[in-house]
């Protein structure tokens, strides 16, 4: 039976942590708390020469070499809701929803003939998979491949920079390596994070100070709402830390 999908705008998917383009993380940085989230992807991952492209390679202490991506992304806890997300479930950004948004279910980092299990709906999600939703991918193909092809591209683009953060980041940082490494060698993988100011610091942006701007009453605000809960205290101590980098950073001269 062929692939069926479409959206119900249920809203089970717009929580916690939500990958962006850097066009995206740039254009919505008013919106979402940002930092840059690390992924492992091992050398015999289905994904993994597609990863090498969209990310980097990093050897590893024990010799192995391993793809890592790097997103920027909306750096939000499991359970909250993305700040776009209205009471009645629907997208308040709908008209300019970042890419990532527009292409779900499907999933750039993966190779297009590999997205098939994407369509399954995870559990508490509204899919609808029935009969009477349309085709969307055929022969291992996407249909209206028109979102997933802009944002590939805009990832293959971005690609020299992330390449630029992640020497930056081997370099002043050398500790990540081992974190890394631990990461390579967990069953379940798992996720580092980093923050936007060692972004901006390591890619000299022009705009830095106003993405700072930006993004320092929205760390503040997250510091606030995670502050009681001590489940989320490794979210707390970084949107407090970061708020103050992003104060710092935007009131540099
Ligand atoms: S931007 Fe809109 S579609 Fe995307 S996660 Fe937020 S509410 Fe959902
Ligand atoms: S979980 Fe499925 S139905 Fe619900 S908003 Fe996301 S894509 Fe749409």
């Amino acid at each position: 039976m062929e692939p069926r999908f479409a959206c119900t705008a249920c809203g089970k998917c717009c929580h916690g942590l939500l990958p962006l383009t850097l066009t995206d993380a740039v254009a919505h940085a008013v919106r979402f708390p940002l930092a840059l989230v690390w992924t492992v992807v091992r050398s015999n991952a289905k994904s993994y020469d597609l990863a090498t492209r969209l990310g980097t390679s990093v050897r590893l202490p024990n010799r192995k070499t391993v793809a890592v991506l790097i997103q920027p992304t909306a750096y939000l806890p499991n359970h909250f809701p993305c700040p776009a997300l209205q009471a009645d479930n629907l997208c308040g950004i709908h008209a300019d929803k970042p890419s990532r948004c527009r292409t779900m279910p499907f999933y750039p980092y993966r190779e297009e003939k590999d997205q098939a299990d994407l369509l399954v709906p995870r559990k508490g999600w509204e899919c609808d998979v029935s009969a009477e939703a349309p085709v969307v991918y055929r022969n291992h193909a996407i249909l209206d491949r028109k979102d997933f092809d802009r944002e590939r591209a805009d990832l293959l683009e971005q690609a020299p920079v992330m390449r630029t953060y992640a020497d930056y980041v081997l370099k002043y940082m050398p500790w990540i390596v081992n974190d890394l490494a631990k990461m390579a060698a967990a069953p379940a993988g798992g996720k580092l994070v980093t923050s936007l100011s060692s972004f901006l610091t390591a890619t000299r942006r022009t705009d830095a100070r106003e993405l700072a701007a930006a993004q320092a009453p929205l760390m503040q605000a997250m510091a606030e709402r995670t502050r009681t809960d001590p489940a989320l205290a490794e979210f707390h101590k970084n949107y407090a830390g970061w708020a103050k980098e992003m104060e710092r950073l935007a009131q540099r001269g």
